[in-house]
């Protein structure tokens, strides 16, 4: 590790970094979880973390960083995380032989709550994504990802100030789980003969095949989450996103199920669009919309009707896209956060990968990660803590201060309000100092 890095390190009391074996932690206690999604967090909380792959350490302690100050000024002493680094990754690979190493999965298991700073997968060999690992071995199956718009960063639309978005993205099914066989397999030729022979359905003998399972189970438990979020939250709507329209008992019976679940179990809470003639067109107060629209008119329509759109329900195809579109619209990779959420356990990541070519050079922007911890202590109920990091990242670019990444996207004329390009660590310690001096 480089002098840099150490030096990082050493500015942050509250760490307990891997020092040649795992050791309980110094202070603090693990969340427990006393049912599914049912969390108590304690004031001195223990929270994972794997430093991660290339630029990953920069932007793991730039975060942790902020994280500090914003946890300090919501709560002053009351509470406290005690940041337990977990191997995973090279580092693991060099120190304990393993990428992903049996102990480090036993203390993930113990921490559940934790943030990962992207880890690198090479190219070739059949090796695994760690992060599709580290996926199913919690059963973290609800992707979620904000996507809010920061006053000065460049956007390629007219009234960018209006995307201020969640969605929800189921992780677990649909075409994402690899039921499929390219046309020339064994495989591919049965499927072909059963439907044609079983079920009349003519299929070309050169066409692959593929299968997209979507579950009422698997529907209903992100439906869930999603609309329990927009209410604790107060959102204003949930969108459900779907191609219903051709795929009726997939994408069709996503949106059906979603709603059989949102009039059963949140129907104090909510109105469906089909509701609303009986309230004169408009959404009561304290309610949350429910509605649901096409993917394809819907991704269209976040360019053009953007503000209509809130938090957003999607199975997993769909949320792929829409999230990604939705970055590109308030500044790209760097300020895109997501976190990964289960009934027993939580992963909060950059949407970003390792970057590896800016490794050591103190230039990537380090908001995607800043903003995974503020979804981190969004989702454990440390709500004010996670307010202070957004008012605190707002505050820092309003007042002018960007990383290289931003500043490199705007024109002449964005460029007007940019006071000071800052590295990596810089643009971390500006925001932590907002949020002390100025919150
Ligand atoms: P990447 O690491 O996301 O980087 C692609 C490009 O995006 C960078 O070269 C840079 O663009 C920009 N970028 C990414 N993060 C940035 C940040 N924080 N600040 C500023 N710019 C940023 O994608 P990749 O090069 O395809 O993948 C590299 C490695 O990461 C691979 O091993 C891949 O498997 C892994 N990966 C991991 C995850 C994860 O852990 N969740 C996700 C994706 C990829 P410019 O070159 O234009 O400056």
């Amino acid at each position: 590790m480089s002098d840099y890095l150490e030096k990082i390190k050493s500015q942050i009391p509250n760490l307990q970094a891997y020092a040649g074996k795992y050791a309980d932690p110094i202070e603090g206690e693990y969340v427990v979880y006393t049912g599914p999604g049912q969390l108590k967090v304690p004031d001195r909380l223990v929270v994972g973390y794997i430093e991660g792959d290339g630029t990953g350490p920069e932007v793991a302690y730039a975060a942790i960083k902020v994280a500090n100050a914003a946890v300090e000024k919501a709560y002053g002493k009351a509470r406290r995380v005690l940041w337990y680094e977990v191997l995973v990754g090279s580092k693991a690979e060099k120190l304990l032989g393993s990428r992903l190493p049996d102990q480090s999965v036993e203390v993930l298991k113990k921490v559940r709550v934790f943030l990962k700073a992207p880890l690198e997968t090479p190219v070739g060999g059949g090796f695994r994504s760690l992060n599709v690992t580290l996926r199913q071995i919690f059963d973290l199956y609800a992707n979620i990802r904000p996507v809010k718009y920061f006053p000065g960063l460049p956007s390629p639309l007219k009234n960018p100030e209006k995307v201020d978005l969640v969605i929800f993205r189921e992780n677990t099914e649909d075409v994402y789980m690899g039921i499929e066989w390219p046309w020339n397999a064994p495989e591919a030729a049965k499927l072909r003969d059963f439907l044609r022979r079983e079920l009349k359905v003519n299929i070309r003998d050169d066409a692959g095949i593929g299968i997209k399972p979507i579950s009422k189970f698997g529907t209903q438990r992100i439906a869930r989450l999603a609309l329990k979020f927009a209410i604790e939250n107060k959102r204003r709507s949930v969108t459900i996103m779907h191609k219903g329209n051709i795929q009726k008992y997939t994408e069709g019976a996503f949106r059906d199920w979603a709603y059989e679940l949102a009039r059963t179990e949140f129907r104090d809470h909510v109105v469906l669009e089909e509701e609303l003639p009986q309230y004169g067109g408009k959404v009561p107060p304290g309610k949350v919309l429910v509605n649901d629209r096409i993917a394809d008119n819907m991704l269209q329509q976040l360019l053009t009707r953007t503000g209509e759109y809130d938090v957003i329900l999607a199975p997993n195809l769909n949320g792929d896209y829409v999230s990604d579109e939705a970055a590109g619209l308030v500044g790209g990779l760097g300020v895109a956060p997501g976190i990964d959420v289960g009934d027993w356990g939580m992963m909060a990541e950059p949407v970003h990968g390792t970057a590896p070519k800016y490794t050591g050079k103190n230039y990537v922007n380090p908001t995607a990660t800043i903003l995974a911890l503020e979804l981190l202590f969004r989702f454990i109920g440390w709500r004010e803590a996670a307010d202070m990091i957004l008012k605190g990242v707002s505050k820092t670019y309003e007042a002018g201060y960007f990383t290289g990444d931003l500043a490199r996207q705007m024109t002449e004329e964005e460029r007007k309000v940019v006071k000071e390009v800052l590295g990596t660590q810089e643009f971390a310690e500006k925001v932590a100092e907002i949020i002390k001096t100025e919150l």
